[in-house]
This record gives structure tokens, sequence and C-alpha cells, in this order.
């Protein structure tokens, strides 16, 4: 197929936050192939699966094409004119009867920046409400708030190359070999110049930790109490930077003090681990000459999710590997532009990273948007989990979601079922449809799909890369971008909000406006450079080399953390913990990859693992159909694998899969920093179905 394209338009995948560049072959209007683009600095012309099929995406069935809107309790047919009037009435009108901040709103961290950008404004400086939020606090909050409470700002350090230069790697509660498969050729030992251990801290045996030196298969939720036995062993034998810590850290003494309680013998206890292990993890990570440290979802999935990032910053900060090559504390991304969701704002942060509670951000913000600062917030609203709970309690009357899918995606699946039903108006913004939540939906947008606009994505290691229109959208599907200047024209707003605005490219140019001078600063930045270059990082390979933070003493906090036991402990009913996660074959709830049929066939169905040891108790066998139970609801018809993968008294389910859906027993416990949900632990029994 490759030799019969046309022509090959340079993009960068809308997957994972890795952020490979890709080319895709076009012939007759049509994308027919695609493969790695060998130029581009993150993945050298390498793809996974998902970046290897992304153009089948784009000739996938189950696309929306038309407006729906619901009458007599169907969705049917309408124009694009009737669909938006509708919406526009409907939200402002639930907004006169029950207050501004009765709507709220859910995005994705799979728009484009310049998408997020331009509906931050619409929801804040348009609808007049502060509720807005995007599926990224489903995955990255976490590490936000810890980057925030270390550092006094988010944004990940490091660089993937840091990866190629470290001596000691650890990677904690992250399975990159299924999640972001190219970052694993950065651990590639045989074009290194030294030696690189490898160590894995994961209470699953994951593809990841087969690839490590030492595995640390920990206790579920015991991180905390390893990460701080580390501490407590670099203290203990000199394997600290009194240097940096003097200069560049406030509270160490009280840290110190703190971390002495995790002795070896006691982090033995906690996690499951040798005593010998504990200590050898941590001279490995002390003696290193750079040593870098990667977390995804095993650490940001936690109701002490922000705590854990936090401690983790601690061990970088006292040993001082951190803004040097080699050297860093990185959080890995999810979804391929959660960093841009991040940095545009009217979520957690104002735009560019600026502060709620800072009159002088919000002051320059006002100058810069040429409006009256009273409009902006000096407080963050709802976030995701928030807008859930306060539609189940009345106080938010009107959803709109864009390009999310939380009948699958969000935890607890009968308090999100509740909400859903509790709203006056629903509007579901999608690329596909029927999706199970544009189900519930009483308005279906039907949106276009990455391949079909452009504009940027920005990767974990805060890569700003062009993202190009390959094809037109199916049907009437429209870009999000025109859907939100179509609705800010109904609000009266569009001329104030978007002053002359036709394109993405407008939305790029104010941004690097608003953007300028703060730390994710894209001033700098071209779409043309961005294509040719395989994009530019902001703040360059690496943030605070000279270790100053932006915190009121220039210095990095070190944070006391303690390790509390999860949230729904197994007891004689409920015996086992449930670990959920996932598989390289799909994408988070599967809209498009359900779609792409080499995909589907690869994993067309979710699965349960469980270790011999609890099968034959349980007098259950290979292939067995299983239920798994918890306290909230049931998920039936399972194939059980049983494997040495899961510790005993361990079960693992990925989450992708709509027909057996896991958020139908998973809890609804979230971390009271970062409001990100503890998907990786509850209770649960297993049954034969
Ligand atoms: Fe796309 Fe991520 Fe796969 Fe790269 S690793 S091809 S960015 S899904």
């Amino acid at each position: 197929t490759a030799r019969v394209a046309e022509k090959w338009v340079k993009t960068t995948c809308g997957y994972c936050s890795v952020g490979c560049g890709m080319l895709v072959g076009v012939k007759d209007g049509k994308a027919v192939a695609a493969r790695g683009n060998p130029d581009h600095p993150v993945n050298l012309g390498k793809l996974c699966p998902k970046g290897l099929s992304e153009h089948h995406v784009l000739d996938a069935p189950g696309r929306a094409t038309q407006p729906l809107l619901r009458k007599d309790g169907k969705l049917v047919p309408v124009s694009w004119d009737e669909a938006l009037d509708v919406m526009v009435e409907k939200f402002t009108g639930i907004q006169a009867k029950y207050g501004r901040e009765a709507l709220g709103v859910v995005g994705t961290g799979q728009l484009l920046t310049e998408d997020t950008y331009t509906l931050g404004k619409l929801v804040q400086l348009g609808f007049g409400t502060r509720n807005n939020d995007g599926n990224t606090t489903l995955c990255m909050a976490s590490a936000v708030s810890g980057y925030k409470l270390s550092f006094g700002s988010d944004g990940p350090p490091g660089s993937y190359a840091d990866m190629q230069a470290a001596d000691v790697i650890l990677l904690i509660g992250a399975n990159i070999a299924d999640n972001h498969p190219i970052l694993c050729h950065r651990l590639d030992r045989t074009n290194r110049k030294g030696e690189m251990k490898l160590i894995v801290v994961d209470p699953r045996v994951t593809k990841t930790a087969m690839m490590a030196d030492i595995h640390l298969p920990v206790k579920p939720r015991s991180d905390i109490a390893l990460i701080n036995g580390i501490a407590h062993v670099l203290i203990r034998d000199g394997l600290v930077s009194h240097d940096y810590i003097a200069a560049h850290t406030d509270d160490y003494a009280e840290f110190a003090t703190f971390v002495e309680q995790f002795t070896p013998k006691h982090v033995a206890a906690v996690t499951g681990l040798s005593e010998a292990r504990i200590v050898e993890v941590a001279h490995l990570y002390g003696n290193a000459k750079a040593a870098f440290i990667g977390w995804t979802m095993g650490v940001n999935h936690s109701t002490q999710g922000a705590m854990t990032v936090a401690a983790i910053n601690n061990l970088a900060l006292i040993t001082g590997h951190i803004g040097r090559g080699g050297a860093a504390p990185f959080s890995i991304t999810g979804q391929c532009n959660a960093m841009g969701t991040r940095e545009t704002g009217f979520t957690s942060s104002l735009p560019g990273y600026r502060k709620y509670e800072n009159a002088e951000h919000r002051e320059e913000l006002a100058r810069l948007w040429g409006i009256d600062v009273d409009r902006i917030p000096s407080a963050r609203g709802m976030a995701y989990p928030d807008i859930i709970e306060g539609a189940v309690a009345g106080k938010i009357k009107a959803l709109w979601f864009v390009a999310t899918n939380p009948v699958v995606s969000f935890p607890n699946f009968s308090v999100l079922d509740q909400a859903l039903r509790s709203v006056e108006f629903l509007v579901v913004q999608d690329g596909f449809h029927p999706t199970p939540t544009s189900d519930y939906a009483h308005l279906v947008l039907p949106a276009a799909i990455w391949g079909e606009k452009e504009g940027t994505y920005t990767n974990s290691e805060r890569r700003v890369s062009k993202v190009n229109a390959i094809v037109t959208p199916p049907g009437e599907a429209r870009p999000d971008f025109d859907i939100f200047l179509a609705i800010a024209e109904r609000l009266g707003v569009r001329d104030e909000l978007y002053p002359g605005w036709t394109t993405t490219a407008d939305a790029f140019r104010e941004w690097q406006r608003v953007s300028a001078g703060r730390m994710c600063d894209y001033s700098g930045f071209t779409w043309q450079q961005l294509e040719d270059e395989g994009g530019a990082q902001w703040g360059g390979e690496r943030l605070y080399a000279d270790g100053v933070f932006p915190t009121a003493t220039g210095r990095a906090k070190l944070h006391c953390v303690p390790c509390l036991p999860f949230a729904e402990q197994p007891d004689g009913e409920y015996n086992f913990v449930l670990n959920t996660g996932r598989t390289v074959e799909h994408w988070h709830t599967r809209t498009k990859t359900a779609n792409i049929e080499m995909l589907d066939t690869m994993v067309p169905q979710a699965w349960l693992e469980m270790n011999p040891v609890d099968a034959a108790q349980l007098k259950l066998k290979a292939h067995d159909r299983v239920t798994v139970v918890s306290r909230r609801s049931a998920v039936n018809n399972l194939e059980l694998r049983i494997t040495g993968i899961v510790a005993p008294g361990q079960v693992f389910m990925p989450f992708h899969f709509s027909e057996t859906n896991s958020n139908l027993v998973t809890l609804g416990a979230f971390d009271p920093i970062s409001r990100e949900p503890n998907f990786k632990q509850c209770a649960v029994r297993v049954e034969k179905f």
C-alpha cells in the first residue's frame, strides 16, 4: 500500500503522550498507510501497533456524521443550526434558572492545544462557569499537583534523552512496554556508553518488569513506604547531596527526622520486599552518576497520588538527581495532548500555568485579552469528579462532554449513571456515535478527529509537535474549533473572545502571546519549524538546571509523606485486590481501536489474571468464564488467565472494554489534592460465571 501512496503527510500520533512523528500516505483523498518518520527525534522512525494502524481510524465505521437531537426520547438528525441554537438556548436557560455554575464541562487530552485554549475561553468567559475540567484528571492530575507541591509549578523537568543518559532508571507503576511502547528503545543497552540498571516497581510482573535488572513486586500501594525507605537509607548511609539540599531545598531537617521511622525492617514488612533489596536499590540510586525516575498511572491512580509524586521528587532533590543530563523525576503523561490541556488552563490552573489565587496573574491575563479582571476567577471551579458528584447532588444541571467517554473511563459507574440521568441537558461532542456515553445524550455533536484537523500537541517531554489534517471529516462532522466558534457566535462573544479568528492558526498565535514569558512559553515557535524539525521543547531540554524553582523562596520543598492504607481493603467477603490497566493494542475506551480490525482481532475481549494458588483454591481452570464482584456491582463473563504475573490475593483486568466494564466495580475514591481517582485498588471476589 505504501508504494501506491501519492503523497506522505507529516504529522504526530494521536494516541499516547510519547508523541511519535509519523508519515501518513494519501491516495485519492484517503489515508492508505502510516509509517514512522525516520527523522523525528522522539521515535526515529519507529511506531507501535496503534501508530502503525492509525490511518485506519480515518476510514473506521461508527463515525458520528450528523448532529442528533433527542426528540420524543429518540436521537434524530437535525441541522447544525438547530443543534447549536438548542444547545445555547438550553445551557443559558439552565444557567438563568439555577445560576451560571449549573453548567459543567469536561474536555480531554485528545484535543489540539488550540482547541483546548479556545474551549477554556468559551466556557469561562463565554458561558461564565468555572466548572471546567478535562479527562486528564483521570490520569495526570496527581503528577500536576505533585510537581506544584515540590517545585511550585507543573512541568516535567526532564527529557526522553535523560533515559539514555541515566545510569540508573527507576520506573514506578509504569508499564511502558504496553502503554508507552516507543519509549522502550530508550532502555536499549546496546548503544550505551556505560552501564545502566533498570529497576521496576510494580505489584504485577508486567512486560516492563520482565525487562528490568531488578523487579520490586511491592504489595499494592506500598510505594510510598518504599520511597521513604530509600530516602532513609540514602540519609543513613551518607548518599545525599548536602550541597544541593542546602542550596536548593526547604525543610530538610523535618524531612530527615520524618523518614527515620522508615527503616529497612519496617519497609520490608510493609512492602513485602527483603531488607537487603531495599538497601541495594537505595545504594544504586544514591551512587548513580545520574538517576532517572519515571512513573505513570500506578502512582497517579491513588488517593495519595499527589503526595506520592512529592515523595518521588524528594528522592531527586536530596540526591541532586534533577536538572542534569540523565537526572530527573519524570511523569510520563497519558494522552497525546494531556500537556496542552494542562498548559492552556481554566482547569487546575489559569492559562500559562498562572495561578487563580495570584492577582498579578489575573490582571496580566485581563490585560492580554482586553477584558475586565473580574471575569477571571480567583479560585478554580469543580474538578471532574466534583462535577459528576455535583450533578448527582442537583448542583450541576447541564453537562457537556467533549471527546471523552466516561461511561467506560470514570470510576464507580453507578454514580456516573445517576449523574448522567439527573442533568436536564447533556451534550456529547465526539467523533464516534453511538458510544456508551453518547447513548445518554440529549444532543450529539459530530466532531472531526485526529487526521482531520490542524494544530499542535505537546508530549510528555514538553515537545510541541505539529498535527496535520490529512483527510476531510466524514458527513457533516466539523472540527471542534469550528464548533466552539459557532457557539461563541450564538452567545454573542465571538468578536470579543476570538477577534478575526477563522482557523486554529489564529488560536495558536494568541496562545503564543498569552504564554510568552511563562514557563510554558510557545512564543518562539512557528508551525513550519515544528513540522520540519519534529517539534520543539518549551523550556529546552530540561528545567531547573540552575536549581532555582518557581516557589516563594526559589527553593524546592521537601514533603513528609505518610504511607496510608488504601481505601478499600480486602476482607473475608471481598478477598482479592483488583488492579486495572491496559494493553498495547487498545487505546482508552476503544472508541477508535475497537473499529480498527487489526487491533480488535488481536485483543477482542478483556480477561482476568489470577495467580495459580488462588485458582486452585477456587477450583477454577484456565479459560473459565468468571464474574468479578465488588461492593458496588459485578463484571460478568471474563476469560480467566491463570498466571504468576499477579501475586496471590491480587487479580488484574484491563479497563478498555465497555462490554466488561471494570468501572462497574471500581471505587469512587479520589485524591483530596488532585481529585484523581483511585483506579488501582478495590476489594473484589471472583466467582464462576
Ligand atoms: Fe503513537 Fe504512543 Fe504508539 Fe508512539 S508509542 S506510535 S505515540 S501510541
